[in-house]
This record gives C-alpha cells, sequence and structure tokens, in this order.
C-alpha cells in the first residue's frame, strides 16, 4: 500500500513504519491513468497499483492545499460531478454597504435568516467584511449568487405594532430600540440610523 501526501501532510513523515505501508511525504500526484492497472504520477516517480483512493480534499482555501484534483480525476473517469458552490461561509458586503455596515463590525443579534423557504434562528455577526455568525452560515449553503437572503432582526416583535404601542410615549427611537437591540445596532451609523430619525417623526405625526 502507498500513500502519497503533500507538503501539508508532513506531520506524518519521519515516524510512519507502519508494515505493508509506504508513505511518500512531500509527493505531489500529477497524473492518473488505468489501462489494467492504477498509474499514479508524481513529482517522485511513478506508482502502479490495482486499486486506488482519493482523498485531495475539498476547493476550500487554496493556501492550505485544497486543490481540484479530486474533481479533475472524477471528470477524467466520467464521473458525474454535483457542481460545488460554497457552504458554511460568511457573506462579504458590497463596498457601498461595507460604508454604514462596517462601522457596526462586532454587533452580534439574534435573528431570523430566510432563503428560500430556509430559516434559520441563530446570532449573526457584523464583521468589517459583510456578514458572519451562525444564522449567516447556515442560510449561506442555501444561498445563489444573486438571491435575496431576508433577516429579520426582531423574530419576537411586530415591529409597527411595537412602535404604534409606543407613539404616544416620550422615549427617543434609539432607547426604544436599544430595549430590543444592541444598542450599537438600534443607533446605527450616525448618518444612516436603522431607522431614519426623520421617517419615524413623520410616520409620528401620521
Ligand atoms: C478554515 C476551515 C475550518 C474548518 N473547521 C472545521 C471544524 O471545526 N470541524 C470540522 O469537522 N471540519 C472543519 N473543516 C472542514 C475539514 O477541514 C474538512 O472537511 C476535512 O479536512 C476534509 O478532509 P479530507 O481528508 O477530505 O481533505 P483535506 O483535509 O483537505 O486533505 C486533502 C489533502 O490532499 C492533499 N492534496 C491535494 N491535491 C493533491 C495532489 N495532487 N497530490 C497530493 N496531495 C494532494 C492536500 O494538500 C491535503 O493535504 C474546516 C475547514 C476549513 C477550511
Amino acid at each position: 500500500m502507498t500513500a502519497a501526501l503533500n507538503k501539508s501532510s508532513s506531520c506524518c513523515c519521519g515516524n510512519a513504519r507502519t508494515p505493508g505501508w509506504r508513505f511518500l511525504c512531500r509527493c505531489q500526484v500529477l497524473q492518473v491513468e488505468k489501462h489494467d492497472t492504477f498509474r499514479i504520477e508524481t513529482n517522485q516517480g511513478s506508482i502502479v497499483s490495482d486499486s486506488l483512493v482519493i482523498a485531495s480534499g475539498g476547493l476550500s482555501i487554496e493556501p492550505l492545499g485544497a486543490t481540484d484534483f479530486g474533481y479533475r480525476i472524477a471528470r477524467q473517469f466520467g464521473l458525474q460531478i454535483e457542481e460545488p458552490r460554497p457552504g458554511l461561509v460568511p457573506f462579504t458586503l458590497t463596498s457601498q454597504m461595507l460604508k454604514r455596515w462596517a462601522k457596526l463590525a462586532g454587533v452580534s443579534v439574534d435573528a431570523l435568516v430566510g432563503h428560500d423557504g430556509q430559516q434559520f434562528r441563530e446570532n449573526i455577526l457584523i464583521t468589517h467584511r459583510g456578514l458572519s455568525g451562525p444564522g449567516i452560515l447556515q442560510i449561506s449553503s442555501y444561498w445563489k449568487p444573486g438571491a435575496s437572503v431576508s433577516i429579520n432582526l426582531l423574530p419576537d416583535e411586530d415591529m409597527l405594532e411595537m412602535l404604534t404601542r409606543n407613539k404616544s410615549s416620550d422615549t427617543e427611537l434609539v432607547n426604544l430600540l436599544s430595549r430590543y437591540l444592541p444598542r450599537r445596532l438600534g443607533r446605527g451609523h450616525r448618518r444612516q440610523p436603522l431607522v431614519s430619525r426623520d421617517r419615524y417623526r413623520h410616520w409620528l405625526r401620521s
């Protein structure tokens, strides 16, 4: 049995002494062919084998050694491939949206996150690049580029009903929202609060 391991698997090297096994460390598999047996071309020479297991991982993060090698070999042997797409990942926001949201980086809030019939009640986290946290990571596995995602920041409250209930109160909008949301989020960005103060005042007068 031969196992070819590239550089990120170097922890196995040096102490691999399993009888009947041969470990090739820092070994990159370049090409696989099959006639009667498999012929595996590596940067350390050729290996011939009756069977072959490919465990070269997915496409996640290239600097960690991720390659599309497994997919290429599967295609070469005519296997049907479900087109891979990112899952359990944070969302990045456009630079325009980041102007508003990046100032709130670090704020985390319990939310109901939904897309295409899927919903998750989990925390979301505003980051310097966009949105993360368990709610966002979960919904990302169902999201397709260009589709919209709904985020309900007050899943246990009807916001309109709450504002109507407090219409005659003297409480400032920021203080009112702070009862339900983290204060920084309720306050929003100085020039772009979560709820426009002017629109709120207009609504109070109506
Ligand atoms: C940032 C991050 C965090 C994660 N956190 C968790 C977690 O908390 N819990 C959890 O369960 N999972 C986690 N995962 C997922 C987990 O790491 C993977 O599911 C798991 O490592 C997959 O194992 P694997 O053996 O299939 O592939 P890998 O671990 O990717 O191993 C594949 C190996 O094949 C090598 N290789 C590729 N091409 C070639 C080639 N041509 N020749 C020779 N070698 C090659 C690669 O260098 C790599 O060493 C995380 C993944 C990432 C990226």
